[in-house]
């Protein structure tokens, strides 16, 4: 998982805007961030490992432009830059590539050398090959596997495109003057920019001074949205592909509270994400929606850690139950999903029990998840996954509540409002489309 953000304006700097809008997707990554500009002078990039704020607020100087991009990553560094017959530019990507390897050993073949083996150094190598930006990325959507939403900073223009099943969020905002494409629509929010649209799957833009006009829309007859977006990815700030994320999130708690009622005191959430997911179950249920944890602001940020038994580390010591609430009583908690479910076994049910509660129901707002994703949201191997080999009796007893159940598929599509074979499914189904 990714953010990247891109902005072009007419007649002002952007750096404000590109910083911030990028910092808003810090949800979508923490492990590094960059951001790349032009002002008539050259491209200008910088990269750091960490968070955007905290490595960019003091290092912005010299970056001031019209335009720019930035990307907030879980994987590597990124933007990248590269030189090409076009002219340099700049380019970061969210998604996967599928068939990585193989695109690797054609290109090695052609003669060209890698720094890395990341997805951005194949797409880049895959664009510069083409006669000019426009053919460059139809050139490459034609030979990779998998996903992607890209923006390339070029000299006076950026260019921004979406693969051709939407797989990967992106959203086109503006105000006076600017134009910016992002990730997702909560980077717009607090500066300003409306939101115009999304990017249409397979679409590619062209920005300049402000400007956008679509270049090309390569074809498709399957439309795959991320359906994880809704349930836990996307910022709750966000409208994806025309859907608000807490709608749907409240949605999905409303259609399990129909699909599994339960005589309970409280309905609680796994903040931040399974709040929507609670508040909707709650109203439904009519069972009063209350914090059963509350997440410790000042705890550090589980997911920089670097390795697992770390972020196990961190993640038990950022939820703190509220005893007062929860002594003596039934309570329904709500999630987004189970992974491993260590964390629910170890560490949410252990603290429940301690302070006494009387009955736990876990509710989970998608289904079992089964398999691996390919298109660029966590590389988990199907192992690691606790749902891949349990039935949701198993798991029950495994993690130790008085009742889990799961929302099913039909659930998501309604939830979202899109039909279900324009969803991704493939974590759920273990079956894959592309
Ligand atoms: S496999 Fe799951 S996480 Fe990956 S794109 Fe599909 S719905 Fe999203």
């Amino acid at each position: 998982m990714c953010g990247i953000f891109a902005v072009s304006a007419a007649k002002d700097n952007i750096l404000d805007d590109l910083f911030l809008g990028t910092f808003y997707l810090q949800h979508r990554g923490q492990q590094y961030c960059g951001l790349s500009t032009y002002a008539g002078d050259g491209i200008k990039i910088r990269t750091h490992r960490g968070l955007v704020r905290a490595t960019f607020s003091d290092d912005l100087t010299g970056l001031e432009g019209r335009m720019g991009i930035g990307h907030a990553a879980l994987k590597d560094r990124q933007p990248i830059k590269l030189d090409s017959k076009m002219g340099e530019f700049t380019i970061c990507f969210e998604g996967n590539i599928i068939n990585l390897a193989e695109l690797i050993d054609e290109l090695k073949k052609q003669g060209h050398s890698f720094y890395t083996d990341s997805d951005i150094e194949v797409i880049a190598k895959l664009i510069a090959q083409g006669d000019d930006f426009v053919s460059g990325i139809e050139s490459m959507a034609g030979k990779i596997r998998g996903a992607y939403a890209l923006i390339i900073l070029s000299r006076g223009k950026i260019y921004a495109a979406r693969d051709k099943f939407g797989f990967r969020p992106m959203i086109i905002g503006k105000k006076d003057g600017a134009i910016a494409v992002a990730s997702e629509s909560c980077s717009f929010v607090n500066l300003g920019y409306e939101i115009v649209r999304d990017v249409r799957p397979g679409e590619i833009l062209e920005v300049e001074d402000g400007e956008l006009k679509t270049v090309k829309v390569l074809p498709s007859d399957l439309v795959q949205y991320c359906t994880f977006e809704w349930v836990y990815t996307a910022n709750v700030a966000s409208t994806i592909d025309g859907m608000p994320v807490d709608i749907a999130r409240r949605n999905l708690g409303a259609c399990l509270a129909r699909r599994y009622p339960v005589k309970a005191d409280i309905v609680g959430a796994v903040p931040n994400s399974g709040i929507g997911h609670a508040i909707g179950y709650a109203q439904e249920s009519k069972i009063p929606f209350d914090n059963v944890f509350i997440k410790y602001d000042y705890a550090s940020r589980s997911y920089t850690q670097p390795t697992q038994a770390e972020r196990d580390r961190e993640a038990k010591i950022k939820l703190i139950p509220i005893p007062a609430k929860i002594e003596g009583r039934k309570v329904v908690i709500c999630d987004d999903s189970i992974v491993r479910g260590t964390q629910m076994k170890n560490d949410l049910v252990v603290k429940l029990r301690k302070n006494k509660v009387k009955e736990i129901h876990a509710m989970i707002a998608c289904p079992p998840l089964r398999a691996p994703c390919l298109y660029g949201v966590a590389t988990r191997s199907k192992k690691e996954l606790v749902a891949h080999e349990k039935t949701v009796e198993q798991l029950r007893e495994y993690i130790g509540v008085d009742g889990l159940a799961y929302a099913e598929l039909e659930d998501l599509s309604r939830s979202i409002g899109k039909p279900l074979e324009q969803l991704c499914t493939s974590c759920w189904t273990d079956a894959y489309k592309v």
